[in-house]
């Protein structure tokens, strides 16, 4: 530690105030003090941004064998069993909880209203304000969280790197946007929920946040990392220029939207019998092909023949964007092109979010937990953040029991908890904390993993990527603020899923190799791995036990 850093210490600390680390550090608050630590506003996250909703097996019509078996099959034969079996099992008691805690899901009458989405062979998903499920899930989680003396909240504090020791994780560093200043918290268990690594392409649906920091330092640390290859690219995005790209949800399809090629005909028909609903790397795929034989960037989504009181009703934040760049989705088509959307990759847990590194824990989409297989069925990632979140909370309470095991390790004598920051970040550390667009760096990591590492993969392309990602001089600084951090993340991660992608030489779920275009069981129906130091392996699966946390 340096002189100036600062020195905290909790029992447990979070990483990430989405739906994994909230959920996670209410469980905690049980067991001792928790610091939950946030790079930007405590509600900026991609949970926020969740618009279809979450999938629980709670209708009447629905059974929790059928939850995971459509689970199963969307990840191509690569999720891992018993993962998928606690997800669906658990969810339903986890999501009773959600709503006993003030969560207001949508209700036909007294009942929980459930939609249909694509892969799905029930109408299992819950939704909030029509389509504004995360923001309502974030608001009452955060709400819980503050009702909580233990645990502590601190936003615009980014995490940038884990203290070892002895090789177990007993801590972490982070930078105060605020003020500039560095702190250092000692924990008896860190946990990372820092949320996905969309930032990496050109074209996302992610938040800004989506900066895969908490992949990167894990594997920085020497964490495995698993299934770096499996991104998921959501079919429709808003496609508008100089626009981010919206994503324009599942549910509208699942609501009966058309996918129209720009000569306004109907498409889907020739690439899968489900049309519309076909999984999204089918639809993303279809898409992709469609546009390059027509020569267009974008196609079309046609809610046409949906009124405008319900479409107002149904999905009143997806109209009313669209309404703002001049679309009326009940007589216009909206322009979608696929975007990068989810990684079902990330740092390697087991079946409680440990992590390989002791001391170190993993959940929602920074982790790989495996429940996700190739490719993820919509609606399963909120679900996975919550039970999995509770459940790395349950293992780390068992394996690191508050005060006891860490107490000699904590330098010199407690200092008080950081607070909760309602300050925002003073100018020149906010105009450090975004990746600036004019950042020629980024620009160039983004433009290749689009061109190179997207939806279409080739050995040639990939291997092309990989050298350009190479050459890429990172800027040097000597005390690097949040920009440089987010960049060298994003580098560490973009070379990262390249070489997972060109050691997997097959195509499964949403990795497809033009050079390999068949799935290859017998060799590679395997998860890839992969650690600092060391070439992509593939490893065949132990059945895991659901033991208990300790
Ligand atoms: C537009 C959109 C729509 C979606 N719709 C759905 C849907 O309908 N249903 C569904 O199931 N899934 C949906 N998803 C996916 C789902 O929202 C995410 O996978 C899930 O919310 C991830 O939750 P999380 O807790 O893992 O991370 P996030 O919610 O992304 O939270 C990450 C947190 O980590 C913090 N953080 C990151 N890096 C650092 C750092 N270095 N230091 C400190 N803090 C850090 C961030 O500030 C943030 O608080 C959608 C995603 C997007 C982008």
């Amino acid at each position: 530690m340096t002189n100036s850093q600062k020195c905290h210490r909790a029992d447990y600390a979070v990483v990430g105030s989405g739906i994994a680390g909230l959920r996670a550090a209410i469980e905690l608050s049980a067991a001792g003090s928790v610091l939950v630590l946030a790079k930007s506003d405590l509600s900026d996250s991609a949970t926020a941004w969740a618009q279809g909703g979450i999938a629980v097996a709670l209708s009447d019509e629905d059974e929790i064998g059928l939850h995971e078996q459509d689970t199963l099959n969307a990840g191509d034969g690569l999720c891992r069993p018993e993962a998928v079996a606690l997800l669906v099992e658990e969810g339903p008691k986890y999501i009773t909880q959600l709503i006993e805690w003030g969560t207001e899901f949508d209700r036909a009458g007294t009942k929980l209203a459930f939609t249909r989405e694509a892969a799905h062979s029930r109408s299992r998903i819950l939704h909030a304000h029509g389509d504004s499920t995360g923001r309502e899930i974030s608001r009452a989680l955060l709400a819980r969280a503050h009702t909580i003396p233990r645990l502590h909240l601190r936003a615009h504090a980014f995490t940038s790197d884990l203290i070892i020791e002895k090789g177990r994780v007993v801590g972490l560093r982070f930078l105060d946007e605020t003020d500039g200043s560095q702190h250092e918290v000692r924990a008896a268990a860190v946990l990372l929920a820092t949320g996905g690594l969309g930032q990496v392409y050109r074209e996302t649906t992610n938040p800004e946040v989506a900066t895969g920091d908490g992949m990167a330092t894990a594997y920085e640390a020497g964490a495995v990392l698993s299934d770096m290859e499996f991104v998921q690219f959501h079919p429709t995005a808003l496609a508008i220029k100089g626009a981010p790209r919206f994503l324009l949800s599942e549910a509208l399809r699942g609501e009966g939207g058309i996918l129209r090629n720009i000569h306004l005909e109907r498409f889907m028909k020739r690439y899968s019998e489900a049309q519309e609903l076909a999984s999204r790397d089918i639809v993303a795929r279809a898409i992709v092909a469609e546009m390059h034989r027509t020569h267009s960037e974008h196609v079309y989504l046609d809610m046409t023949k949906k009124s405008q009181e319900f479409l107002k009703r149904r999905f009143p934040r997806i109209y009313e964007t669209c309404l703002n760049y001049g679309l009326d989705l009940a007589t216009d088509v909206a322009p979608v092109c696929p975007a990068a959307h989810y990684m079902m990759g990330g740092v390697k847990t087991d079946l409680w979010g440990r992590t390989s590194l002791p001391g170190l824990y993993s959940a929602g989409e920074t982790a790989a937990t495996g429940v996700h297989g190739a490719n993820r069925l919509a609606s399963n990632s909120l679900l996975e953040g919550l039970v999995f979140g509770a459940r790395s909370g349950q293992a780390m309470m068992q394996d690191a029991p508050a005060g006891k095991r860490h107490a000699g390790a904590l330098p010199g004598s407690p200092a008080p908890l950081p607070g909760n920051s309602t300050t925002t970040p003073n100018n020149s550390s906010k105009a450090a904390a975004k990746p600036s667009p004019t950042c020629a760096t980024l620009m160039k990591i983004r433009d290749v993993m689009w061109r190179d590492v997207g939806i279409l993969r080739s050995a040639k392309e990939l291997t092309e990527g990989i050298e350009q990602l190479q050459a890429l001089e990172l800027p040097k600084s000597e005390k690097p603020g949040r920009a440089a951090h987010e960049l060298r993340n994003l580098h560490t991660l973009a070379l990262l899923i390249a070489r997972s992608a060109l050691a997997r030489e097959e195509s499964r779920g949403s990795h497809y190799r033009s050079d390999f275009p068949y799935r290859d069981d017998e060799d590679l129906g395997k998860h890839s791995a992969v650690q600092k130091g060391s070439d992509v392996r593939f490893e065949a699966e132990r059945a895991q036990k659901n033991q208990t946390a300790g």
